[in-house]
């Protein structure tokens, strides 16, 4: 058997065989391409401009370990400035260590590093929200409670400190999961808005955009590793979106024979996204975009989502 080397150098150490273009690459030329393939993205989406000022939603996650180092590049060209922040929502043996590796990662690159915990921001933790949640005969699911909360935050943050854009790690896994998860439900109202940047359904939010999409996250797990950083791999104990975790398992499955599917689902999905939006748009009318009357934050309805959960929570904490 010859023996493989990489297809771009002919370093004989190859650490990665990419099935889906048939590459075979060293670390160093998997890195490159990487950072190459993430860059190539935030030029031709016109994710950023000079100028920006970019805060990046950092977990201490692989993906947004990544997104921080990969946008570094673009610091120390002077092309943008860099914020990062943590939310820690409170969960007990998971968060703590995800909020140390992503202080860590963010001293490691000197970026301004922001932790907001829901204690300090709402008085109560994630884990104590859930204790009281699973008293009731139809407990809420942890992540509709923690999606709110933390998007709340990441806009105010964002506010705060006067950024421009919002970037977060979304993978090529995880859009490819959603892209497909709509259709499958029906959902269009909530697939138009899967994107490169997400359209806010209020401008007065500041935009996110997703530079990692069209990455693998195996490859993001891979440039970490590969570059010397931690990463904690654990999954929070209250993810089980179990729809989300079946359509993941079905495309895990069927990339081992047809490696290119997610590409396709991606390619295939932004190629008909145009028309459906159009067709959408012409038979719904938007939401009027009104102010909540609790905290001042755009909503469509008089009280925001917070609101109306931090009234829930409350009663039934009774705090
Ligand atoms: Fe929050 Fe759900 Fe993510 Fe856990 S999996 S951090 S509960 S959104
Ligand atoms: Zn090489
Ligand atoms: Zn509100």
């Amino acid at each position: 058997m010859t023996q493989q080397v990489c297809t771009q150098c002919g370093n004989k150490h190859v650490i990665i065989h990419r099935k889906y273009n048939g590459q075979h690459l060293c670390s160093n030329c998997f890195k490159k391409s990487i950072e190459k393939q993430v860059l190539k993205t935030i030029k031709k989406e016109k994710l950023i401009t000079k100028g920006d000022k970019v805060l990046v939603g950092l977990s201490g996650g692989k993906d947004s370990v990544c997104l921080l180092t990969i946008l570094n590049i673009l610091k120390e060209k002077n092309i943008i400035t860099l914020e990062a922040v943590t939310i820690d929502e409170g969960i007990i043996g998971y968060r703590d260590q995800g909020v140390r590796i992503a202080t860590e990662t963010a001293n490691k690159l000197g970026i301004k590093h922001h932790i907001v915990s829901f204690k300090d921001k709402y008085n109560f933790t994630l884990d104590r929200i859930m204790e009281e949640e699973y008293k009731q005969d139809k407990p809420q699911h942890a992540c509709t409670y923690c999606g709110v909360f933390r998007r709340q935050i990441f806009n105010h943050v964002a506010l705060e400190i006067g950024a421009t854009k919002i970037a977060t790690g979304h993978n090529l896994d995880d859009e490819s999961q959603s892209i497909l998860m709509n259709y499958v439900e029906g959902n269009i109202n909530n697939m138009i808005r899967i994107g490169y940047k997400t359209e806010a359904k209020d401008e007065r939010f500041t935009p996110k955009i997703k530079p990692l999409r069209k990455i693998p996250e195996k490859e993001i797990g891979l440039y970490v590793l590969e570059s010397g950083f931690e990463v904690h791999f654990d999954g929070c104990p209250y993810a089980g979106d179990s729809f989300r975790m079946e359509i993941g398992d079905f495309i895990r499955e069927k990339t081992v024979n047809h490696p290119t599917m997610m590409y396709s689902i991606l390619n295939g999905f932004e190629k008909i996204k145009p028309a459906i939006k159009k067709d959408y748009m012409q038979h719904h009318t938007g939401q009027a975009n009104g102010t909540c009357k609790r905290c001042g934050d755009p909503a469509t309805q008089d009280i925001c989502k917070a609101c109306q959960f931090l009234d829930n929570i409350h009663e039934k904490i009774g705090e």
